[in-house]
This record gives structure tokens, C-alpha cells and sequence, in this order.
């Protein structure tokens, strides 16, 4: 199992220019490769290979330009395989040997955009403070974390917001915690960050939400100035470490939860949501970026591979949100603010996401359910739709129908009138 490391270094002064020629040797490389094998597609020749691409790019170019010299090899051997993965992904996206998302072709590197290097073998050196990078130096690290051992490769990272990183690629054995016998479902909305089937509820932070006026503020500023100044670079930096900002907060949020979830249950089933489909919804684009539903899934999914759990996904079509957890009856679809209801079919009130979560659980692990009274049922639609105009604020009239519904209840069905009470103090939790 490999796992990645980052800890962040410190270069001084000569070391940031020495590691800024670094990346822009590998950017152009990278890119008059790129632009090389365009011209041959466009003329109808096939993608030279690496081999011919470093002959050519590296040890020809070394010969014509006296700066490739000045940087180490390997950062530049790699940026050229980079390339050659990227066609390869690229192809078998097309050719339909790849699954998931489409991958596009190779794109040109920007200067301005986030920069990357990447040492292999015995290249770079670790040590008690510091780390080696052939050319460029002795660098100040911090070991957050214990240092990596046996690491294949190290890769230098400089984000937008100007911060330095070393980033390692390090085998690990999958720890198998002890079993504890807890099953748990998770529903995920925009309200409540994750709806436990237990009836735990957990906020998302919502960064970006919080820091849309100061963000708003930086990026006017930062429109208004004059291109290429040097104000324009700093207001630019101010609108990077903000942006920094709000994703290490978001990021931070959903480890935690994730690894905590991981070390209490031994199965995780989460809902497989559309959510690149839910994300070109425009009003709920924003809203839903900033909570990070696919990180935290992909977070999950590996630390239930470390911890040695159960991860599984039910599919996004099951009716979770309009099924009765108590008794399987389901009703119509709900609007997103009906945030609870009561089963028309045994009476059970429920608080909507915890009724969804029990589901998504139920989904992959079923139990004996309460037999669906038939009789009942058949009469019932035309009523749910009144459920449904209560939620969105219509007359008094209906909402008094719906109340007394509520009490006239059948005697064997689910206390109503102290359940309210019991969700309330889940709540606070
Ligand atoms: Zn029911």
C-alpha cells in the first residue's frame, strides 16, 4: 500500500532561485515536448516514444542551451515520463481501457500557476533537520510527522500562495485494528455536513462561506491593478493564501472525521453520489464545492484500506430519503425542505437525514422488517402531497389537518409525541 507524506520546508534565500531555474528547466521541457508532439499529430506521424523525446529534449537541448546544465537530470528525466503518462492516460481514457472521469490531452505548464518537481532513487538525501536536493542545497524541513522511510521518490511542491513542500511516496503496511462490531450508514447533505444512522450529526466548517466577503474584497483589489506590477503579484498572492487558507481548514475537517469514523466502525457505507453531475447545478455549485463531498470519500475509502474496514457505496438511485427505515413503505418524493416527516404506512416521525442514513446501512445490511399494511397504503397518496405544501408555508388550515393526523395514531404505532424530544437532545450532540 503506498501513502503519501507532506511536510513543509523552508528554502533560504539562493535556494528559492536555485529551485525557481528548477522548475522552469522542467516546465520547458516538459513544454517544447509538448508542443513537438502536437506538430507531429497535426502532420499525421505517431507520438515519438520517451526514449526518442529525451534524446532530443535533454541530452541534444543540453548541448545548444548552457542553463539545462545548471539543474540536476533527474527532475527533467521525470517531467518527460510525466508526459509520456499523460498520452497514455489520455488514450486509454479514449480507447475506453481507463474508467472513470474522461481524461483530457496533456496541457502547456504555466509559470504562474502551482509548480512541481520530482527526485527518484538515491537522488536526495534525508536528514536530522534538513533535506538534500542535488544542485540545490541543504533545506530546511519540518518532520510533522515521523520521517518517511524507504521512500521512492520526493516531490517539490510550490503552491500558489508561495509555501514549499516536500511531498514522499512511502510503502506502508495496512494496520488492522481491533474488530468493534459497529455498522454505520452516512448520509451527506448541504445542512449537516454527515448524518450518522446512529443519529450523530457533524457540521462542515463551510470555509469558503465564511471568507466569500473577505475573497470578494481581495479579488476586486487584486483586478485593479496594473498588469504585471508588482502590486498585481502581491494582490495575487493575497487571493492565493486565502484560497490556501479555506482548503487547509476544509481538508484538515475531513481528515479528522474520516479517521475518526474509520477507527470506531468496521463498515463504512456511504451514498456513490453524482457529485461532478450535482456540482453543474449552479445555485448549489458553491454550496457543494465548499463542503468537499468527494474528498471525503476518497479520504474514507483509504483509511478503511489502512485501518483494515469495510468500505462499500450503495447506488445513487436508492430511494433512501423517501423510504420508511421502520417499516420499508415508501412514500413519494420529498422536497429538500422537508426536513422531517411521519410515516404515513406505521406512524414512526422521522428527522430526514437520520431516516436516509438508516437506509443507506440497511442497503447493504438488511434486517427483518415490519410487514407493510396493505389497506392502509392505498388510500394514502393523495394526503403525502399535503405534506409536502405544509414545508413550503401554506395556510393554517392544512398544517391543523396535519396535526391532528399526528394524534390519531393507532395505538400499536411509535409514540409521536416523545419522539420530537428525543431527536432534539441528538441534535445538540
Ligand atoms: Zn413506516
Amino acid at each position: 500500500m503506498k501513502a503519501r507524506y507532506k511536510y513543509r520546508i523552508y528554502p533560504n534565500h539562493i535556494q528559492i532561485i536555485k529551485l525557481n531555474q528548477l522548475f522552469g528547466c522542467c516546465r520547458y521541457v516538459w513544454n517544447s515536448a509538448l508542443a513537438h508532439c502536437n506538430q507531429l499529430y497535426t502532420n499525421g506521424h505517431k507520438r515519438p516514444s520517451y526514449v526518442d523525446l529525451s534524446k532530443q529534449f535533454i541530452t541534444q537541448a543540453k548541448r545548444e542551451l548552457v542553463w539545462l546544465k545548471e539543474v540536476a537530470s533527474t527532475p527533467l528525466q521525470q517531467s518527460l515520463k510525466d508526459l509520456d503518462q499523460a498520452y497514455r492516460n489520455f488514450f486509454n481514457s479514449c480507447t475506453g481501457k481507463r474508467k472513470g472521469i474522461k481524461v483530457k490531452p496533456p496541457k502547456f505548464k504555466s509559470k504562474k500557476s502551482r509548480q512541481a518537481v520530482r527526485f527518484v532513487g538515491a537522488n536526495y538525501k534525508i536528514g536530522q533537520d534538513k533535506i538534500y536536493l542535488p544542485k540545490v542545497g541543504k533545506i530546511k524541513i519540518i518532520w510533522s510527522r515521523p520521517k518517511p522511510r524507504n521512500s521512492s521518490s520526493v516531490t517539490i511542491i510550490k503552491d500558489s500562495a508561495g509555501r514549499y513542500f516536500a511531498s514522499f511516496v512511502v510503502e506502508t503496511c495496512a494496520e488492522h485494528l481491533p474488530k468493534t462490531e459497529n455498522s454505520i450508514g452516512i448520509d451527506l447533505g448541504i445542512s449537516t455536513f454527515a448524518t450518522l444512522s446512529n443519529g450523530e450529526k457533524f457540521e462542515a466548517p463551510k470555509p469558503l462561506k465564511k471568507n466569500l466577503k473577505k475573497l470578494g474584497k481581495f479579488q476586486r483589489k487584486f483586478a485593479k491593478t496594473e498588469l504585471g506590477s508588482k502590486r498585481r503579484e502581491k494582490a495575487r498572492v493575497r487571493v492565493a493564501k486565502l484560497h490556501a487558507k479555506v482548503k487547509d481548514i476544509r481538508t484538515d475537517f475531513l481528515h479528522k472525521l474520516s479517521t475518526d469514523l474509520a477507527i470506531n466502525y468496521d463498515t463504512i457505507v456511504l451514498e456513490d453520489l453524482n457529485v461532478s453531475g450535482m456540482v453543474k447545478n449552479r445555485k448549489l455549485a458553491k454550496a457543494i464545492s465548499d463542503l468537499g463531498w468527494r474528498q471525503f470519500r476518497t479520504l474514507t475509502e483509504a483509511k478503511c484500506k489502512k485501518y483494515g474496514r469495510e468500505f462499500r457505496t450503495i447506488s445513487r438511485w436508492e430511494p433512501t430519503s423517501r423510504k420508511c427505515s421502520n417499516c420499508g413503505f415508501k412514500g413519494g418524493k420529498k422536497e429538500l425542505n422537508v426536513r422531517e416527516w411521519t410515516c404515513l404506512n406505521c406512524g414512526t416521525f422521522h428527522d430526514r437525514d437520520i431516516n436516509a442514513a438508516v437506509n443507506i446501512l440497511e442497503a447493504v445490511q438488511p434486517k427483518t422488517k415490519v410487514e407493510i399494511v396493505k389497506g392502509t397504503v392505498a388510500k394514502n397518496p393523495v394526503q403525502l402531497s399535503l405534506f409536502n405544501e405544509v414545508a413550503e408555508g401554506q395556510p393554517e388550515t392544512i398544517k391543523r389537518t396535519r396535526r391532528k393526523r399526528q394524534t390519531e395514531k393507532p395505538a400499536d404505532s411509535c409514540d409521536v409525541s416523545t419522539r420530537p424530544e428525543s431527536f432534539l437532545q441528538q441534535r445538540s450532540v
